[in-house]
């Protein structure tokens, strides 16, 4: 019957989680879980001030935990802070961090310390990318999405670990992607930096677990609403109907990594640890992966 289509649409509406596009908080929010699920807890987040990174604070702070958002714009990580605050009436601590460079990162850690006394979750949000294809991108570019994704997560780790985790125990959240799993094109640099953090994942799960340190991945499919989306195709996706071709048939959004991110953050994922969330609709097992079609892209985008 004609009433079908709308009322899967509002079944829906009524499963997915809502979502702001920009990095704005949500008008409305409905817990799903308890809302003192990360009470007393503070986590750091790299990568806070904008994307994924702002909706994961956002949501923790919803759950009763205080955030410290960490990025190099100072400008920006206080303007999310001031938001953060004012929908959740939590604390959020803008920090200025490059996570290339480990002084910058203790000092942030000293920071937060000072202020809250505790650092439970680190969540390794920071990352850069770009398409290019690997004939068309330089030893440098290459060298920088390394440094920044690979090198960064594993500084920030470090930096945390000796700070306070080795000693207190915690949880890390390393945010990936799917890029390596079928060699996805034009995205040689991110996809070899992502696959390193994963198993970075399984190397400091082992040797940090009897600590009490938790270590895990998420890795989020094409996700509405962000830098990511907007640079790596998201309109073109839109418009060839793309998101046919993935099982659950439509982009992610925010709020759904974010509460991945607070599944694998809090005691509900106790015992999980060394292994990575995909969290995209199923979109790597069928989506197409086409070097020809891609480079069509990547050289309109480009004019
Ligand atoms: P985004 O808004 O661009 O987030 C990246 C963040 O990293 C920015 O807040 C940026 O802030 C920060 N950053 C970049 N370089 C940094 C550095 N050297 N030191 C410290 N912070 C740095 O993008 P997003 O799309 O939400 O992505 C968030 C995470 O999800 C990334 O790890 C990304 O790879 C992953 N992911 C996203 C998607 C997607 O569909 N969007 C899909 C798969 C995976 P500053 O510029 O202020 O430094």
């Amino acid at each position: 019957s004609s009433a079908a289509p709308a009322m899967a649409e509002a079944a829906m509406a009524a499963r997915v989680p809502p979502d702001e596009d920009g990095d704005e908080c949500l008008p409305q929010y409905r817990h799903l879980l308890s809302p003192d699920l990360l009470e007393g807890q503070v986590a750091f987040i790299t990568g806070g001030g904008s994307g994924i990174g702002f909706r994961i604070a956002e949501i923790f702070m919803r759950h009763g935990c205080r955030t410290v958002i960490a990025s190099r714009n100072l400008q920006r990580v206080a303007e999310a802070s001031k938001k953060l605050v004012a929908a959740t009436g939590q604390q959020c601590l803008p920090l200025c961090i490059d996570v290339r460079q480990p002084q910058t990162i203790a000092a942030a850690v000293d920071e937060a310390l000072q202020e809250f006394k505790r650092i439970d979750i680190l969540i390794n949000g920071a990352a850069g990318n770009f398409l290019c294809p690997a004939s068309a991108l330089s030893f440098n570019a290459f060298k920088t999405v390394i440094d920044i994704d690979t090198m960064g997560t594993f500084n920030t780790s470090k930096v945390l670990f000796e700070k306070y985790f080795r000693d207190h125990g915690g949880v890390i959240v390393n945010i990936t992607a799917t890029l390596s799993y079928r060699g996805q094109a034009l995205q040689v640099h991110a996809g070899a930096a992502k696959a390193a953090i994963d198993a970075m994942t399984r190397h400091l799960a082992v040797e940090w677990g009897p600590n009490n340190i938790r270590v895990n991945s998420l890795a989020p499919g094409p996700i509405s609403g962000t830098e990511g989306f907007r640079r790596l195709g998201g309109k073109f996706a839109e418009k060839s109907n793309q998101f046919s071709m993935i099982p659950l048939q439509r982009a992610g959004n925010k709020t759904e990594i974010a509460h991945s991110a607070l599944y694998l953050a809090s005691p509900l994922s106790s015992y999980v640890t060394g292994t990575t969330l995909v969290v995209d609709g199923g979109s790597w097992l069928t989506s197409p992966n086409s070097f020809s079609a891609l480079l069509g892209i990547a050289s309109s985008s480009a004019k």
